[in-house]
């Protein structure tokens, strides 16, 4: 099991590395985030012993199942799942420092109300749908820039940048615009000079299309199936759940 997960992260490493170079790119842009879902807390701590700082759930539950076993292990957690509101307690009790999935103004008030008694601030990502299949979260590309506006207005929040999922597809032309779209986005908002905003980050790229992702500009690939393996869910068990 260890073996595979190191092989696996050198696989990834290389990548990366490649990718970067294609793109004339420094490796150091860009961060390896470990999408750990559905992953037992022993399988993700060898990847943490290893040398990985950074991991994500999607589901509330799972942060708190495997914290425990994880909080000893120097690491940052960030959140990429749909989070429902009456979730956000659960959010800052275990520690994630950046919550990559905020898609709606209700879910950043309820956020900022929680931060706000205890003096707290949570970095966050935009999620945006730049595939804009009905079945995805995200906030449609041409209402992101009115979003930021209000959100930006909870100086609990500190906006750092934009996160997509890209369309599936096994044609990476159309995957590349999906990130064409988040790229152009993050420009046309850094041209508008929201007080509050910082745009640096654009997490996008996943297993199957992070060299695309890197070629656009992403600053963190979420990874997941490549380091662990397959997974028993469908993702539409944790990207469309009661959307249908
Ligand atoms: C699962 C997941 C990933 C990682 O996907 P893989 O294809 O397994 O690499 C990335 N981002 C989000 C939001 C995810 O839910």
């Amino acid at each position: 099991m260890k073996e595979d997960i190191l092989y696996h992260l050198k696989i990834i490493n290389d990548r990366i590395e490649t990718a970067c170079k294609k793109a004339g790119r420094d490796p150091k842009e860009i961060r390896l985030l470990l999408a750990t879902k559905t992953v037992s807390a022993d399988r993700i701590r060898v990847a943490l012993e290893s040398g990985q700082t950074l991991i994500a759930e999607n589901k509330v539950q799972e942060l708190k199942e495997k914290y425990e076993e994880l909080k000893n292990i120097p690491h940052e957690n960030h959140f990429i799942g749909h989070l429902q509101t009456n979730k956000i307690k659960d959010i800052l009790k275990y520690d994630v420092t950046c919550v990559q999935s905020v898609d709606r103004l209700d879910l950043a008030e309820k956020l900022h109300q929680r931060l706000l008694p205890e003096s707290k601030t949570m970095d966050i990502l935009i999620q945006v749908n730049t595939s804009q299949e009905e079945s995805k979260f995200g906030i449609h590309p041409n209402a992101a820039i009115d979003l930021i506006r209000k959100i930006a207005e909870f100086n609990t929040l500190k906006i750092k940048g934009l996160m997509t999922i890209g369309l599936f597809s096994a044609e990476t032309e159309k995957v590349r615009t999906c990130f064409k779209i988040l790229k152009n986005l993050q420009q046309n908002i850094i041209s508008e000079h929201i007080p509050n905003v910082e745009m640096k980050e654009l997490s996008m790229g996943m297993s199957g299309d992070l060299e695309t992702a890197i070629e656009e500009g992403s600053t963190i690939v979420r990874v997941g199936t490549a380091v662990f393996g397959a997974r028993v869910y469908p993702d539409s068990y944790y990207w469309d759940e009661g959307k249908k």
